[in-house]
């Protein structure tokens, strides 16, 4: 009924380890995403089976369930081995247009990489990873989607005390991390590092011939400076930037302790964990680059066939990110004012104007020509200057992203079995550039006295 057909199984010996899900108790659907269901092509007798399929409880036919194994830089130091700790990919299939999409299902029980963790995942942290992607899906930017969670019926136990367990099923152009090299390569597995080039190249960037690492790597560069420029230009915080966390797809991918920020100040952190603010909102482009060099370094073979030179052409590389990303990010940042081509000093006078605005509020008032917080009146007279397009701005900047107040009250309430307010805050993210008439509330930044937000991992 789906179609799998699972070239990663095939393919890539070495690099998974077989193994079943665990069968959820008294599994039960909590979300279903028709949209995506629809999208993709499904057959519509996939959702009678949700429940049973997306928790473990039974596994659809033609899934051959499996746990990746990868390596990762976390918050800087390295793992040799990390891999699905609490995930199992079920397989791929192809949509009616071709596209190959895995199916993967995270909550779903131990695994040899689950070191000291359950296995498990609450019902509240796969609803706000359903909720973020929806939310990042519907303002265009590249990511992982949600297709179900399934209630398990288990108790977990976190810090906070017993919580409802959930299995999040998430559709995925690839699982591919800058980590899964790393993997092979902390191994010297030169010959598995090939395979799994090509498999990228064939999967990802076909216009590339096989064994094409440069190809790859400027391929990837750019996707992903797109990429984080698209966060920037939305104040998406991913909050764990790992090696393991960087998809060669340029998809955003493991919704931890993202969050958006409201006051625009380059140091927003969110994750209770990032003390050192590693993964701080201004930091990220940074941290494009220190990743993207982490993967240099296990394409290198790849490079060139002589070392001095294959270092040289990564040193070339490495050195151009910096002005890919201001390229891609200046690009984001003519869109969200409107005007025909970048204006690197506008938005830079700009950005020295914005520290404590709310980042949102402020773009959306400037498309809805609403009048500006004192002190713009300089940067408005020049910005007006240049005839900037007011309608092309609208479905460009978004008027309700998942503000931290509402989402923590919606997970809230789910968690207690009532997912009305999921639910209502679902639908509106999920049309992010509608006009706020009629949903003020939702465009709203944190009331006074909601605090700093906290967000936690390993959740
Ligand atoms: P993350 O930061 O969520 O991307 O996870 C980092 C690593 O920890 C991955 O290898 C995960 O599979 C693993 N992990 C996270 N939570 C758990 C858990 N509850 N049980 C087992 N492994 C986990
Ligand atoms: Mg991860």
């Amino acid at each position: 009924m789906i179609g799998f057909d699972n070239s990663w199984v095939r393919d890539l010996p070495g690099s998974f380890l077989r193994l079943a899900p665990d069968a959820a108790p008294a599994p039960v659907l909590v979300a279903w995403n028709d949209s995506l269901a629809a999208d993709l092509g499904l057959d519509p007798a996939v959702k009678t089976h949700a429940a049973q399929w997306f928790s473990g409880a039974a596994l659809p036919p033609g899934a051959e369930p499996i746990a990746l194994a990868y390596a990762g830089h976390q918050f800087g130091g390295f793992s040799p081995q990390l891999g699905d700790g609490r995930a199992h990919l079920l397989g791929e299939f192809r949509d009616g247009q071709g596209r190959r999409w895995d199916i993967q299902l995270k909550g779903s029980g131990r695994t040899p990489f689950s070191r000291g963790g359950d296995g498990k995942a609450a019902v509240g942290p796969m609803l706000r990873e359903y909720l973020i992607s929806e939310a990042m899906a519907a303002m265009g930017i590249p990511t992982t989607r949600a297709l179900a969670v399934v209630a398990t019926g288990e108790t977990i136990w976190r810090d906070a005390g017993p919580l409802p367990g959930a299995v999040l099923a998430r559709v995925a152009a690839s699982h591919i991390r800058v980590g899964s090299f790393q993997f092979f390569a902390a191994r010297g597995e030169t010959d598995k590092l090939a395979a799994l080039l090509d498999y990228t190249i064939a999967r990802h960037y076909p216009h590339l011939a096989p064994g094409d690492g440069i190809g790859l790597f400027d391929a990837v560069t750019r996707a992903q400076a797109r990429l984080i420029a698209q966060w920037m230009g939305v104040g998406f915080v991913h909050g764990v930037m790992n090696t393991d966390n960087m998809a060669l797809s340029g998809e955003t991918i493991d919704y931890g302790p993202c969050a958006f920020m409201e006051g625009y100040a380059l140091g927003t952190v969110f994750s209770s964990i990032d003390r050192q603010g590693r993964y701080a909102y201004g930091n990220q482009p940074l941290i494009l680059g220190w990743n993207l060099a982490r993967l240099a370094e296990c394409l290198l073979p790849f490079f060139d066939t002589d070392e001095a030179r294959a270092v040289e052409i990564a040193n070339e590389r490495l050195g151009a990110i910096a002005g890919i990303y201001r390229t891609e990010y200046l690009a984001v940042m003519a869109a969200k004012l409107g005007l025909a081509a970048p204006d690197p000093g506008l938005t830079d006078v700009l950005l020295a104007l914005l520290p404590g605005q709310d980042w949102t509020g402020f773009f959306r008032a400037l498309s809805e020509e609403r009048r500006l917080p004192p002190g713009f009146e300089d940067w408005q007279a020049r910005w007006r200057a240049q005839a900037p397009n007011l309608a092309a701005m609208r479905p460009v900047n978004p008027v309700v992203i998942p503000r931290n107040h509402l989402v923590e009250a919606a997970l809230t309430s789910a968690s207690a079995g009532d997912l009305a307010p999921f639910q209502t805050l679902l639908a509106e993210v999920q049309r992010p550039f509608a006009p706020a008439e009629g949903r003020e509330g939702f465009a709203l930044p944190a009331p006074e006295g909601f605090g700093d937000y906290v967000t936690f991992c390993g959740t």
